[in-house]
């Protein structure tokens, strides 16, 4: 059996179309266009790359762009302030603060500083604590997360009843994974690295998400047959035909695992395009919250 691929580039274009749609939308009835203010602090590569591909996405689908950056030295009220004014600046909708920040800024006091109506990366501790809890909705979800929940949706995996297990249990991923798929009525188990025996889970789920970050940890071996695979992680691996040494794969072994699965995300092209995509979603959903005050 060969399991159906996920294809996450299709599934993101369609979120992107619909985005695209409500911004012009949007400028055509109220004159107004959603702005995301993206915050970088020092010169972390990865970071700008990031920083650069949602800037490129926001032009792409006609929402304002504002980027901001901070030196590597820049101190914690001076990160805070910069919070603060975007904060107030009825132009910018969505504010997000590339993570990781320098070890000598507090990310926790940062995060909880964002105006949460603004928090379209849905890290504000009142929006995690309104997704932990039964019968109140956050008004952002976490993008990663959301995108995946999006993937299972529009391949139409029964979620309700699904045994699930997610292999991770980090703030951005794991975590808020877990209480999406609970919310959405699946029996939930959260692996992590002091999980006692990892593969009895794996074995036990209809549904597993993989958010490890260790280079095709969970093997075909390890699923039950016809299991839905969703796979968050990006590694790199070494790759002598490739122009830069290294290929990205998942933390899943997607090889052995699409003979056993149902369905399952490729990396590249699975989970990576659905979190930009969620994230102007969040942004043109933040902006409707703005105009519709
Ligand atoms: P973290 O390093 O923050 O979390 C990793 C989690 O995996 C931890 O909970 C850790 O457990 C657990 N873990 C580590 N080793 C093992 C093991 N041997 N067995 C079981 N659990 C283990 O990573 P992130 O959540 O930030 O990212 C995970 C992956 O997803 C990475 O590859 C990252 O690059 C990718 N990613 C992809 C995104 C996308 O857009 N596609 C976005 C964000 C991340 P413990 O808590 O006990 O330490």
């Amino acid at each position: 059996m060969s399991a159906k691929i996920i294809d996450g580039k299709l599934i993101a274009a369609k979120v992107q179309e619909e985005v695209r749609l409500g911004v012009a939308k949007m400028k055509a009835e109220k004159d107004y266009v959603p702005g995301l203010a993206t915050v970088r602090v020092g010169q972390n590569p990865a970071s700008a790359t990031y920083v650069r591909m949602k800037q490129k996405m926001c032009e792409k689908l006609g929402l304002r762009s504002i980027g901001r950056e901070l030196p590597e030295t820049a101190t914690q009220e001076e990160v805070m302030t910069l919070v603060k004014a975007l904060n107030a600046d009825p132009e910018v909708n969505g504010i997000l603060v590339q993570l990781p920040l320098p070890n000598h800024i507090d990310e926790e006091a940062v995060l909880g500083s964002i105006d949460i109506e603004k928090d379209v990366d849905g890290f504000h501790p009142v929006n995690i604590g309104r997704l932990a809890m039964k019968g109140r909705d956050p008004l952002f979800v976490p993008c990663t997360p959301a995108g995946c929940m999006r993937l299972l949706k529009e391949s139409g995996v029964q979620i309700s009843g699904a045994e699930a297990v997610i292999v991770g249990r980090s703030n951005i991923v794991g975590l808020p994974m877990a209480m999406l798929l609970q919310k959405a009525n699946a029996t939930v188990t959260i692996c992590h690295s002091r999980t006692r025996d990892l593969v009895e889970h794996v074995r036990n789920a209809d549904i597993v998400v993989a958010a490890i970050g260790r280079t095709e940890m969970i093997t075909g071996d390890m699923l039950k047959p016809g299991a839905t695979v969703i796979d968050v992680g990006i590694n790199q691996k070494d790759d002598d035909t490739r122009p830069r040494g290294y290929r990205l794969v998942g933390d899943v072994d997607f090889d052995s695992a699409k003979e056993v699965a149902g369905a399952i995300t490729p990396v590249p092209g699975g989970v990576g395009p659905m979190t930009i995509a969620m994230l102007m979603e969040n942004t043109l959903r933040a902006a409707e919250i703005a105009v519709n005050k």
